[in-house]
């Protein structure tokens, strides 16, 4: 069975280990411009490129898993 890099990418979650290609943070969205091309963006450096990708490239298939940022809250959050 051949498993192409499409699948993978495409089925393939965002890691801790996945990192922005801008400055290394931690990766929270994959964006796939073909059979084996992607860029892996931090919540902040998504922010700044998307609307430059989204107009340039809108047939990208992009992973947006920015709602996991921050998904525990603080300790602090329920101080007084
Ligand atoms: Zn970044």
């Amino acid at each position: 069975m051949t498993i192409t890099k499409e699948r993978i990418l495409q089925n393939d979650p965002l890691k801790i280990a996945d990192r922005c290609d801008q400055c290394g943070a931690q990766a929270f969205v994959r964006v796939v411009f073909g059979m084996d091309r992607d860029l892996l963006f931090c919540g902040h450096h998504f922010n700044r490129h998307e609307p430059i990708l989204m107009t340039q490239y809108p047939h990208v298939r992009v992973t947006d898993e920015r709602h996991r940022i921050n998904h525990k809250p603080s300790l602090s959050a329920n101080a007084d």
